[in-house]
C-alpha cells in the first residue's frame, strides 16, 4: 500500500501513522520526498484496510501496490536503484560496467593472467567461481576457500572488485570476508532460506535468473532479498530453458525493458551462459547494452582450451578486447555511456 501524507504533516503525526502500520505486523516505509512524504506498508493488504487510513486527516491517498512484487517494484520507489560496489563502481547509474573473468578460478596463475587482460580491455568488476556446482558431480567443482581467498588477492592486486557464487548458506561469512558482491546463481534462484540469508549480509547481491523461471519469479526472489533489508540486488538475465536446442540457453533479452519499466533494480546479461558458445557472446553483448542493460557479466578465460569450466562459451581475451571496442555505440544506443 502507498500511502500520500497531506504537504506540511508534521513528523509527529507521520510516526503515528508509521507505528499503526507496524502495529499490524506489516512492514512500515517511510519515503519522505521533496513536496510530499510518502509511506509504505508492506505485507497483507487486507490487514491494513482495517487501519482505514483513507479517513486519516493527514492522509491524502492510500493505493494499493498492483505489482506482486512490492519493495522491488517501481510503483513504490520510482527512481533507478544505484548499488555501490567496492571502490569507486556502481551498477545502475548512467554508466555501462562490464564485469569479466573466468568461469572458476583455476590457480592464482590463470586468475591473475585473465585478471590482467579484461582490466586493460576496460572491465571494472572480476569474476571467478570458487564453489561451482555442476551438472555433473564427476565435473570440475571449484577449488572452494582456496579460490575465494585466491580471487580477492588478485582483485585487490589489480584494483578490480570481484563478484563470486555463494551456494550454501554455511559458506556465506567466507565469501563475505573476500567479496564485494555476492552472486546468487540460476540454480539457486528459488533457495529461498539462501536469498534471506544474503538479504541480512553486508554486501550487494548479483541474483541470476533460474532456467526455468518467469521474470516475475526473478522480481519476487529479489523481493526476498530486500525484504531481510538489503536493498542493494543486481539482477541477472542469463537465458532460459526452451525447446531450442541450437544454443545452450535462450538469453531473453525481452527481459530487460521488462525489468526497467517494472522495476528500479538495476540488470545485468550474461551472454556467456545465455548462448553457451563463444561466438554468440559478442553479438548478444551488444544487442544486451542496445536493449538497455545496466552492463554485462562475461566468461573470459587466459587459455579457453584448457578450461576447467565453460571453456566454449568462454572468450579469448582479444575477442574480450575486441567486444570492449565495439561496444560504444550500443551502450549509447541503450541510454548509458562506458
Ligand atoms: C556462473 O556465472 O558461473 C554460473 C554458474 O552461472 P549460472 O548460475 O547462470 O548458470
Ligand atoms: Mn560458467
Amino acid at each position: 500500500m502507498i500511502i500520500v501524507l497531506k504537504p506540511g504533516t508534521s513528523k509527529e503525526d507521520c510516526d503515528r501513522i508509521l507505528d499503526q502500520i507496524a502495529a499490524t505486523g506489516l512492514k512500515p516505509l517511510y519515503l519522505p520526498g521533496t513536496e510530499r512524504t510518502v509511506l509504505g506498508a508492506i505485507g497483507d493488504e487486507r490487514v491494513l484496510a482495517g487501519l482505514h487510513l483513507e479517513g486519516n486527516p493527514h492522509v491524502e491517498t492510500v493505493t494499493p501496490i498492483l505489482s506482486p512484487y512490492k519493495l522491488v517494484s517501481r510503483e513504490l520507489h520510482p527512481h533507478d536503484t544505484v548499488v555501490p560496489l567496492g571502490p569507486g563502481a556502481r551498477i545502475g547509474s548512467d554508466r555501462f560496467v562490464v564485469v569479466a573473468g573466468p568461469c572458476a578460478v583455476e590457480s592464482r596463475e590463470q586468475l591473475d593472467a585473465t585478471a590482467e587482460r579484461v582490466k586493460e580491455a576496460g572491465a571494472s568488476v572480476l569474476r571467478g567461481g570458487a564453489f561451482k556446482p555442476r551438472t555433473s558431480p564427476y565435473s570440475f567443482q571449484g577449488l572452494g576457500r582456496d579460490g575465494l581467498a585466491l580471487l580477492s588477492e588478485v582483485g585487490r592486486r589489480r584494483g578490480l572488485p570481484v563478484v563470486t557464487e555463494v551456494v550454501d548458506v554455511s559458506d556465506l561469512d567466507a565469501v563475505v570476508e573476500h567479496a564485494d558482491m555476492i552472486q546468487v546463481g540460476a540454480r539457486n534462484m528459488q533457495n529461498f532460506r539462501l536469498l534471506q540469508a544474503v538479504g541480512q549480509c553486508p554486501r550487494p547481491v548479483l541474483l541470476k535468473r533460474g532456467p526455468a523461471a518467469t521474470v516475475t519469479d526473478l522480481l519476487m526472489a529479489a523481493e526476498y532479498v530486500v525484504a531481510e533489508g538489503n536493498p542493494n540486488v543486481v539482477l541477472c538475465e542469463r537465458g532460459i530453458r526452451t525447446f531450442e536446442t541450437a544454443t545452450r540457453n535462450t538469453l531473453d533479452l525481452s527481459a530487460v525493458p521488462f525489468v526497467k519499466q517494472r522495476s528500479h533494480l538495476p540488470i545485468l546479461v550474461d551472454p556467456s551462459h545465455g548462448t553457451g558458445i563463444r561466438d554468440l557472446v559478442t553479438p548478444m553483448a551488444l544487442a544486451a547494452a542496445a536493449c538497455g542493460a545496466d552492463g554485462l557479466i562475461v566468461e573470459v578465460h587466459e587459455n579457453p582450451e584448457v578450461a576447467l569450466s565453460d571453456g566454449k562459451q568462454s572468450l579469448f581475451p582479444e575477442q574480450f578486447a575486441a567486444l570492449m571496442a565495439a561496444l560504444r555505440p550500443f551502450v549509447e544506443a541503450g541510454g548509458r555511456h562506458l
